[in-house]
């Protein structure tokens, strides 16, 4: 990162953030600009510089932060209004890592409500607006922080996937982002969507800086017991040889320019001497309908601690406690929230049990079984990371299934906690960016970042 060189002070490059942030300020970026404390901790940065104190490895690094994490900066939200005006009193261990380097939060980012879309158009504040095109979405959920990495405001955003939220919005604006096995980065402090799939992870406009973030943010953290010890255990990291391409895409309807770039990845790959072999993965068919019972069920359950009480809004007509608790909830979520919770309180009531959320659970096994035998077969899969590129503004908003639908190549992944880093892979004709993912087995995330050197 730029700092390093120390060519440049931190307050000037939180300066040159803050500025770059109000010039894109049409494109919806951010729920809150960080103006005042961004500046402070620059100056405080510099002058340890200048005593000859040592600094961290992100020291001055201007970033952008998912409006998921608790930070006691400026409000956390999730770009919903039921959290309008929370500040939280806590700060997210992912958050506390990145700090004490010495990075330096200047925004907040937009994002779908509670991180329940593929478009950042279910924001309480508005959708945010493509890089590369502005009729275009940005994609979802975390598309604020891709967008602001794309635009070269920041060096690097969090975020967070539970069912593509880093790699599609990475894909649709050209940038890396690595959703990274299951537990690797603690959740402690991050507003929870679905707790069996939920992932930390981050954009970057390189693989290195990617690795350092994640050096950083990965490891053990007693606030959040799915993490995973030892994370870099150099003897996990295999030399990858063979890439998987998973012929069962083939049937779903690909873009075409989404294939050819998949081909030509193909090829260079090949040029440079790795083995290329078909897999059939038939069990991913299932997993779109398992992520969107499973999915809900849980987001039903993590939502029913906004009670208009304890966090942010609170509506006014509230004669008695019901009328709060509906009021409050009925004003307070998305429609695309109250779809979740409805689907998930029906999956789950007693007399659909059996039909929906078992069956889900089942389906879910065979797809981590897909996998594992996969990875038997090859070292890395390389795949699209959606069946087509970004699609206009507005274009999808009233057709949930057709939004879903887009998500048939991420969420496998989320239900069998393996890790996927979304790579550029160029442009259409129309000039909107493409990308694609390799996918490896649990705790591969640092030789898919290294591999992903072998396919520029
Ligand atoms: N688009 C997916 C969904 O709407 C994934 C969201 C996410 O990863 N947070 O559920």
């Amino acid at each position: 990162m730029k700092i390093a060189n120390r060519k440049v002070t931190a307050e000037r490059l939180v300066r040159d953030a803050l500025e770059k942030a109000r010039h894109f300020a049409d494109y919806n970026i951010f729920t809150f600009l960080n103006e005042e404390g961004a500046i402070k901790k620059a100056r405080e940065i510099d002058a340890r510089i200048a005593k000859g104190e040592k600094v961290g490895r992100l020291a001055g690094v201007p970033y952008a932060l998912k409006d998921n994490f608790l930070s006691t900066e400026g409000q956390t939200t999730a770009a919903a209004h039921i959290l309008e005006g929370f500040v939280s009193p806590v700060t997210a261990t992912a958050v506390e890592k990145l700090e004490r380097e010495g990075a330096i939060m200047i925004g907040r980012t937009n994002m779908d409500a509670f991180a329940h879309g593929s478009s950042t158009e279910s924001s309480y504040y508005g959708p945010t607006l493509n890089a590369h095109d502005r009729e275009r979405v940005a994609g979802g959920s975390s598309g604020g922080s891709a967008v602001a990495v794309a635009l070269d405001i920041v060096e690097f955003a969090t975020g967070t996937d539970t069912g593509g939220s880093i790699r599609q919005p990475a894909s649709f604006n050209g940038v890396y982002g690595l959703k990274p096995t299951y537990g690797t980065i603690s959740r402690y402090g991050v507003v929870a969507m679905a707790s069996s799939t939920d992932c930390i992870g981050f954009f970057t406009k390189t693989p290195d800086d990617m690795n350092l973030l994640m050096e950083i943010a990965n490891g053990q953290d007693p606030k959040d017991l799915t993490t995973l010890p030892d994370y870099y255990d150099e003897s996990e990291a295999k030399k990858i040889k063979k890439i998987g391409i998973i012929k069962d895409f083939d049937n779903t309807s690909v873009d075409s320019e989404i294939r050819n770039a998949l081909v030509s990845k193909v090829e260079l790959a090949r040029s440079k001497g790795y083995e290329v072999v078909e897999i059939e993965m038939p069990a991913l068919k299932y997993a779109l309908a398992a992520y969107y019972i499973i999915v809900p069920a849980e987001v039903a359950s993590n939502l029913s601690r906004y009670d208009g009480v304890r966090y942010g809004f609170r509506a006014k007509d509230t004669k008695d406690l019901d009328a709060l608790y509906k009021n409050t909830r009925g004003e307070g979520f998305m429609p695309e929230n109250k779809r979740r919770i409805m689907v998930g309180n029906f999956v789950l009531s007693s007399g659909f049990y059996d039909a929906y959320f078992l069956k889900a659970a089942k389906a879910r096994t065979l797809i981590v079984k897909e996998y594992e035998k996969a990875f038997e077969k090859c070292d890395v899969l390389l795949s699209p990371v959606t069946p087509n590129p970004a699609f206009k503004l507005g274009e999808k908003t009233n057709d949930p299934v057709a939004m879903y639908l887009e998500d048939a190549m991420t969420v496998p992944l989320n239900l069998a906690g393996v890790p996927g880093l979304t790579i550029p892979a160029g442009k259409t004709k129309d000039g909107v960016a493409l990308g694609l993912q390799l996918i490896g087995p649990r705790r591969s995330d640092k030789s898919l970042i290294e591999f992903s050197k072998e396919l520029v």
